[in-house]
């Protein structure tokens, strides 16, 4: 018997990516009964889910993000390569390098395996686990940065261009924004590496997560409130904040502020330019170019589905690989680097 098509077991519905003879959805936009989680992200992790399966940390995360009561009334935790059997369904969850806790959902069915890769990319991250490419007969992919022109630097350059700016002028507050989740954790990780052993001053709103990964074991060094009282004590150190806040009044009453931006949006000019930001730093925790083509032959797919983001470009470029592409244009997927940033915060 051959196996069977993933797009026999694996559709599309309206409440999201469906896997039938596992009853189960994957990073479903509403409330469902069964829910398998690949990460916190607010477009991924919803509340009020009936069960919920994901990596402990992420649960974890759910929690701090969503509250106690809503982050799935059934949580159940499945560590990194253990199997569980949901339904027919053999599942496991594979690092994906894209925030603490993030999977990849590898499915199981009668001899046919599908990769759900969630959010994920290739570089190194010291506070999260790294990728690990599964090979499958599908590979489902996000493509938020799926155009040639988006090919990241490597983070430890733009890193340094921000401690040169610190050293070229001492006495202005530089505030970075960064998602709170995933982004400024990696940012703090990566100035610590940088040399920066001062302290790190944390609008209130990065506060919670930043607890979190060093509860599990992820260490950021000394990190300090940043009150705008002390606005002197505050000239020439780094704060970092949520992107909404780093042009609003709250970072203009710091010390002749520098706005910075760690976000691979960065690399599109307008965008910082729109947001006022001085100093754009193209720090990405998504896949570039060149990274999700690298996966998706690593993987050895014959299919590529793409969830979100821009398709056209990479479903043709794996033409001409010999992978088929396919673009499920799921719902609810926010480009979490910039709009969702803004959305969240204007939520509250
Ligand atoms: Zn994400
Ligand atoms: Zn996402």
């Amino acid at each position: 018997m051959t196996a069977p098509h993933p797009e026999t077991w694996l559709r599309v519905t309206p409440e999201g990516l469906f896997c039938e003879p596992g009853r189960f959805f994957i990073d479903p936009p509403r409330a469902v009964s069964h829910a398998v989680v690949t990460h916190g992200h607010s477009d991924h992790a919803r509340p009020d889910h009936g069960a919920v399966l994901a990596t402990p940390e992420t649960l974890a995360i759910m929690r701090a993000r969503l509250g106690e009561g809503r982050a799935g009334a059934v949580q159940q935790e499945l560590r990194y390569g253990e199997a569980v059997t949901v339904g027919e369904v053999r599942v496991t969850l594979r690092p994906a390098g894209h925030v603490l806790g993030s999977a990849q959902v590898v499915m199981e069915w009668r001899g046919s395996r599908a990769v759900v890769s969630g959010d994920y990319k290739r570089r190194r991250d010291p506070t999260c686990a790294p990728f690990e490419p599964v090979p499958c007969d599908v590979f489902v992919t996000e493509a938020t940065f799926g155009l040639p022109v988006f090919v990241h630097p490597p983070a430890e350059q733009e890193v340094a261009k921000l401690l040169r700016s610190l050293a070229l002028f001492p006495e202005r507050t530089h505030v970075i924004g960064a998602y709170a989740l995933g982004k400024a954790q990696r940012l703090i990780a990566l100035l610590r590496e940088g040399g920066w052993d001062r302290p790190i001053h944390l609008h209130g709103a990065l506060a919670p997560l930043c607890r979190l990964y060093e509860e599990r074991g992820i260490r950021l060094g000394e990190l300090k409130p940043a009150t705008v009282k002390d606005r002197a004590s505050l000239a020439g150190a780094i704060v970092l904040a949520p992107p909404s806040a780093i042009a609003d009044r709250w970072a203009r009453r710091l010390n002749d502020p520098v706005p910075c931006y760690a976000s691979g949006w960065m690399r599109v000019r307008q965008r910082a330019k729109q947001r006022g930001v001085e100093l754009p730093m193209v720090i990405s925790d998504h896949a570039d170019w060149p990274e999700l083509l690298a996966t998706c032959a690593e993987v050895q797919a014959q299919e590529v589905w793409i969830t979100h983001g821009r398709e056209d470009a990479l479903i043709h470029a794996l033409a001409q690989r010999g992978q088929r592409g396919r673009a499920l244009h799921l719902v609810g997927r926010e480009e979490e680097e910039m709009e969702a940033d803004f959305a969240e915060a204007a939520a509250g």
